[in-house]
């Protein structure tokens, strides 16, 4: 193994294991354990790893779509993976909104009033083409995207999206996290204003 410093370890140098000496994913015989050995990080980077791990969703789900969001929490596919089984019945514990269905405009200002109950930061995703677009309900009751309403993060297509495909969208979510992309209350994504 390659390491920088004098010519072996020893008590008065912290040795720097470097990558490139691991040759092949199963090499394992280049994992011994140095003791020592330095892992660099940042706070902001420490905190969006933690916050992107430990994401819990509001309950708000409106219509079908809502089906498919409780499956991905449950055995088969196990959101709790990725650190999000844990859906909050109070806004205030939570700092997700999953819009799963069509929204009424009569439900428009509970969805917005629960949405600013949420502390910061927080995310939204849009699932499915209700949600995002109204889908097939083009009709004066159904708010042609709820990015009218709050700022979304993520949009999730599909009639209904699986629970795979909401999981990969979740997964997107914690790389825009994890990245330090601010969220999109912050930076006013939606291009309708919100
Ligand atoms: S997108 Fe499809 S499954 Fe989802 S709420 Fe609309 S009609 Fe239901």
């Amino acid at each position: 193994m390659v390491i920088d410093g004098p010519s072996g370890p020893s008590d008065d140098f912290i040795p720097v294991i470097q990558p490139p000496t691991l040759t092949r994913i199963d090499d394992t015989s280049l994992l011994s354990v140095q003791q020592g050995a330095v892992f660099t990080t940042t706070v902001s980077q420490l905190a969006n790893w933690a916050r992107a791990n430990s994401v819990w969703p509001a309950l708000f789900g409106l219509a079908c779509c809502a089906i498919e969001m409780m499956a991905m929490s449950a055995s088969r596919w196990d959101i709790a993976r990725f650190g999000a089984e844990a859906f909050r019945a109070s806004p205030r514990q939570s700092d997700l909104m999953i819009v799963a269905g069509r929204l009424s405009t009569k439900m428009a200002p509970v969805l917005r009033q629960i949405y600013d109950q949420m502390p910061d930061p927080k995310w939204v995703i849009s699932m499915g083409a209700c949600a995002s677009t109204g889908g097939v309900f083009n009709n004066y009751a159904i708010v042609q995207g709820v990015d009218q309403i709050v700022p979304v993060d993520i949009y999730v297509p599909g009639c209904p999206p699986t629970p795979d495909m909401l999981m990969y969208g979740f997964t997107m979510l914690q790389d825009k996290i994890k990245a330090g992309v601010p969220p999109a209350s912050d930076l006013q994504l939606s291009g309708r204003g919100v």
